[in-house]
This record gives C-alpha cells, structure tokens and sequence, in this order.
C-alpha cells in the first residue's frame, strides 16, 4: 500500500521524478480543461484480486481497510492527465478552465454495464407510467397527463404500463372509462407484469377484438355487457392486442435508445454494451453517433437473429471506431432459452417436469454456420447460455470451432449468463478463454424458483461467480435491462450479499457464492472494458485513459462489509464520459 502511494506520485511527476516522467504530466504553464478536487477516488490502477477474491499487495486495503488512493483528478481534451493528491492541485489549479469540488464524494472508474436491451428501457421510460396508481380513476388521469405533455394528436396510439394486475384482479377497469376520456385515440394499457392489458374501444376494434373473438389457449378474453369485449385481456390474450400496436417509427426507435442511454448516463454508467443489436438499433446508435449525441459510449453485439444486418457485416468486417464512442466487433446469438419459462437446456430432467430438458441449438433458431462465418471474420461472439446442457454444448463448439482456427481463441469470446454449470465444465471456460458474462441480480431475483427447476444438487452449479473465479474465469457483471433494475448499488448488493432487496433471505442465498465489492467493481469497470477490448482506454483511472468517471456518495467497497445493507441507499451524484459530465 504505502510501496504504491509513493510509486503513484513519482509516476505523476511530484516527488523525485526523472524528466521521462514529467513528460506524463502537462506543464502547468498549459491551461488544462478541467480538475475534480477534494475527491475520495479508488483508481483501480492497481492488480486485480485472486480467484478467493483476497485483493493484491498493490491493493490500497489495508487493516481491513480501504484508503482511497488519489484525491485529485485533472482532465485535458477528454483524457487524465495526472491523477494524485492536493500537490497536483496546486499545481494545476491556477491554469484550470474549470474546477469542481467533488466535497468528499467516491469516484470510481466509469461504471459499464455490459448486457443491456437499451431501446427496450428507452420505451418503458417512454410509455404513460401507471406504477403505483390505486385507482382506475387515476391510471386515466395520468394518461390524460402524459398524452398532453407528449403532445399526442387525434387518432395516435397511447401506450402505457404498469397497473397493478393482482391489486386489480376482483375489479378490473373496463374500456367505458377510457373511452370517455380518449374517444379518439386507440388506449391500450399493459399491466405492471405484462400479464394483462386494458384497452380501449378503438384500440380493441384496430385489434379486430369483438364478441365474436375467441379466447386463445392459455388466454382469456374477458366480456362484459353483451358478450362485447370489457377491454381486459389476459394472459396469452394479451397478444392479440401487444400485436396490434404499430412498431415505432424510426425516429420513435430512436428517441427511445437516447432516452435509454440518458437514463444510463444519469445512472452513473459511462458506456454500455448492447447486447443483440439488430438493424434498428444499429441505424440509430449511427444516427446519434453522426448527430454527437451518444451520451454515453456503446458496445454493439450484433444480433444474430438478424441475418441480413449480419450478411452486410461479415462484408464489412469488425468497426472499431477512433474516437471510442461506438463499436461494432461483436455478436450475440442464442443458444437455449431461460430456465424460468423452463426453455434452458439441461443435461437431466427438469427436477419440476419430468421427461423435460428444455431447449437448445438448431431447434432454439442457433445457427452455427453463421456464428462460425463471424468468427472467420474476426467478430467476438457472446453466446446465450443458461441451461447445464446449453452451456457445455456450447463449450464443445467453441472447443471445436478453436481446434481448427486457434487464431479465434484470442477474440475474448463471451458466454451470455453462463447461468447453470456442470462441475465438470467449470474449468473449461478459462482454459478456452471464455470470458462469462454474468448478472448478480438474476441469483436472488430467480432464488425464489430456481431450486425447484434444478433441484439440490444441480444447484450448486447455478449463477456460480466464486467457482468460476476460483478456476480463473474473467468475469464481467451487468444487468440484463431492462429485466432487472439497473442501479449499480443493486447490482453490488445482490453480489457481495446474495440477498434481495428485502434483505431475504437472512444469511444470503448460497452465500458461499458471493463475490466481494473490490471484484464487482471490477465486474462493472474494467473488466468489461477488456470485454470490448478498451482495455488501454477505459476501465481505470490512470494517466492516458479517457476521463470516463462515476461519482457516488457511498464508499462501496468499505460499506460492503461493514453496512452492506445500506448500499442499496447509495446516489450517483456525477458522470463525467471523456471528461464532460453527461448526466442532469
Ligand atoms: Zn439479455
């Protein structure tokens, strides 16, 4: 610890440094553009801990403890410039344009959440919010509400989500009362679990819903006076309204990936990898690329299930893009499917369905061909695998893929969720140089049903990050948005905890599973940086690497031992992408 502090301030030109060193740090005769001070700053310069999760000796720990190791950062032209304590402020201060105060706050290297579903986040921020309404009355005032300040005209379609379909369920709201309030715009309203929607009569007519629709399996029209259509649908019924709605236009799409990327920038996440890109997405990450208006930076996985998009990028090869902001190197295709709805595929019976393995490979849309044409042309390739089975054959393919092309092992191939491992494969995905990309909230949002899918034994093996980090696995933590809430300090807690946010259960779930805070913001910040193959850009805070920095004001990594149940309290109170600060 002490050996680093003393290392870090020669390397930064304050004490005893040779000429060669002072060339790392502008001279303070040069204005700079900017210097965060009175910071409490983990650089996360320093060596990363072991496969136990025990830190290096580079590490500042110390007694139990983590020191912050720099104070002070300064910023020029997008870039650190010299990171160090109050000696570097002063020597900076006086040529500064600007200078901020960041009053004792935690900076972190910038947080990158690398498996997200951004235009899918963007929509549900833009759709009429009904979270937490307790009457029918109010659901249609807020709508009122949202179509005025969206400024929807006659005839547009109004879409909202989030009433509360148990709450409701012995007095569900018919279309009468929406069809008071907008008699002429189609009204459909899914609920907060997307088991049920309202509607109203235009949208049921746009759906060709009448008396005489017959319920699908597994659905439930529900009729009201006359036989007539009440304007609930239920369950698999759901569809035949959801299906109606007109896909957004391109310039909707992409409203709804910058109010994602927005959001994420005020999340504290300085970049996010898109994981299943198809066309839609690509056209409007480029369109926001062209426009300067990426908030944040993006990782595109271009979807595989999108095979003209990936036709015209196997023409064109991998995108890596000077300035940072948008990559296109990498692909994500699906193998198996979940183990909730029972698709994961398993080597042995599903403990709750006997004569069932789920699903996988050709019969789940995988097409190997293609994946393997990627990988000929130099793209990294993040394969969905949940189930025991989905994940060793897609092991085997990648085993096989790289016994006749050894070139491709180096392109950092990813498993997506790598959720349900055999003991036996555990130590495949170092030796092949898998890296596994991995959601802590999934363990203890699925803990509630995962073991009556799986049973005692095969449980062991599920949502398994110590065992994969003991055996050497690069691991990289993210949310999967928006399936599970995004936040950082809900993403930290159910890793270092395995609890959920009720704390439940008491002693964490498998809890020997568990991984420390120092590791998660590894999972969070450089790891994935080296995912995307940033590793020389992002992911640290370090001379030379892009100003990309989330400010909190919360301690992680001491609160996650001694208070971790107050980490889910934590605010981001500062994002700063190449130097400029991106959230409002
Ligand atoms: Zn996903």
């Amino acid at each position: 610890m002490r050996a680093f502090l003393i290392c870090t301030l020669i390397v930064f030109g304050l004490v005893g440094c040779s000429p060669s060193d002072k060339m790392q740090t502008n001279s303070n005769t040069d204005s700079v553009d900017l210097i965060l001070t009175n910071g409490e700053v983990y650089t996360f310069s320093w060596s990363e801990p072991n496969g136990n999760g025990e830190p290096s000796d580079q590490a500042p720990f110390n007694n139990s403890r983590w020191v912050p190791d720099a104070t002070t950062i300064v910023i020029d032209k997008g870039k650190i410039i010299a990171v160090g304590d109050d000696a570097i402020r002063s020597e900076y201060e006086s040529s500064a344009k600007k200078v901020i105060d960041l009053k004792g706050n935690i900076v972190l290297p910038g947080l990158i959440d690398s498996h997200v579903h951004i235009a899918e986040l963007g929509e549900v921020l833009s759709r009429a919010n009904l979270i937490g309404v307790k009457t029918h009355q109010e659901a249609v005032e807020r709508v009122m509400n949202y179509a005025k300040e969206n400024n929807i005209k006659e005839g547009e379609w109004i879409v909202g989500q989030g009433w509360d379909e148990g709450a409701w369920a012995d007095n569900y709201p018919t279309r009468s009362i929406l069809d008071k309030a907008f008699p002429h715009n189609p009204v459909v309203l899914k609920s907060l679990h997307g088991f049920a929607v309202w509607a109203n009569s235009k949208a049921l007519v746009a759906a060709n819903i009448s008396a005489s629709t017959q319920s699908p399996v597994g659905g439930f029209i529900v009729q009201g006076e006359n036989g007539l259509p009440s304007g609930i649908l239920l369950n698999r019924a759901t569809t035949l309204m959801m299906d109606a709605i007109p896909p957004a236009s391109d310039q909707v799409f992409e409203q709804w990936v910058l109010a994602g990327l927005n959001r994420m920038a005020n999340d504290g996440y300085v970049a996010i990898h898109q994981a299943g890109a198809d066309s839609r997405h690509i056209n409007a990450f480029e369109s926001l690329h062209r426009q300067n208006k990426l908030p944040i930076k993006v990782y595109a996985m271009i979807s595989a299930r999108d095979s003209e998009l990936v036709e015209e990028w196997i023409s064109r090869g991998p995108y890596i893009d000077p300035d940072g902001w948008f990559d296109v190197r990498s692909v994500k295709a699906y193998y198996d499917g979940a183990l909730g709805s029972r698709g994961a595929r398993l080597l042995d019976d599903y403990a709750d369905q006997p004569g069932h393995k789920g699903v996988s490979g050709n019969q789940y849309g995988y097409n190997q061909v293609l994946v393997k044409r990627l990988m000929a042309k130099g793209f990294q390739v993040g394969i969905h695998a949940i189930g025991d089975a989905g994940n060793r054959e897609t092991l085997d393919f990648f085993a096989e893929y790289f016994a006749k092309n050894p070139e491709a092992k180096s392109n950092r191939h990813r498993i997506e969720h790598a959720q349900i491992l055999h003991p036996d494969d555990l130590p495949r995905l170092a030796e092949l140089d898998i890296i596994a990309s991995m959601e802590p909230a999934h363990a203890v949002e699925d803990k509630k049903w995962a073991e009556t899918r799986l049973g005692p034994v095969r449980i062991a093996g599920a949502y398994a990050w110590r065992d994969l980090r003991r055996v050497n696995t690069k691991l990289i933590l993210n949310s999967d948005l928006p399936g599970s809430d995004h936040s950082f300090f809900y993403g930290l807690h159910s890793a270092v905890t395995r609890k959920d946010k009720q704390m439940d259960p008491e002693d964490g779930w498998y809890p020997e599973q568990r991984l420390t805070a120092e590791e998660t913001i590894f999972g969070f910040t450089r790891w994935p940086a080296f995912a995307s193959f940033r590793e020389n850009s992002m992911g640290q805070i370090k001379v030379g690497y892009a100003a990309d920095l989330t400010v909190m004001n919360i301690d992680p990594l001491n609160m996650s031992s001694q208070q971790p149940s107050r980490l889910l309290n934590g605010k981001i109170m500062m994002t700063l992408v190449n130097g400029s600060v991106v959230n409002n």
